[in-house]
């Protein structure tokens, strides 16, 4: 049984490498633009995310 803050999840653009954030909510992708932090990466529409390392 997991709690719930130990739920792990899914990767979004604010924990890609080509991502910068401008607010909380949203940031600027190098590759696309402008973007949602929360974008899931399985949206990314130019199928390029990639972790942070
Ligand atoms: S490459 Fe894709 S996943 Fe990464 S910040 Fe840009 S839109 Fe988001």
């Amino acid at each position: 049984m997991f709690r719930i803050d130990e739920i792990p999840s899914m990767p979004a653009c604010k924990d890609c490498f080509h991502y910068t954030p401008l607010t909380r909510e949203e940031g600027e992708c190098r590759i696309i633009g402008k973007t949602e932090a929360d974008r899931d990466k399985d949206r990314c529409p130019s199928r390029t995310f990639r972790p942070r390392s």
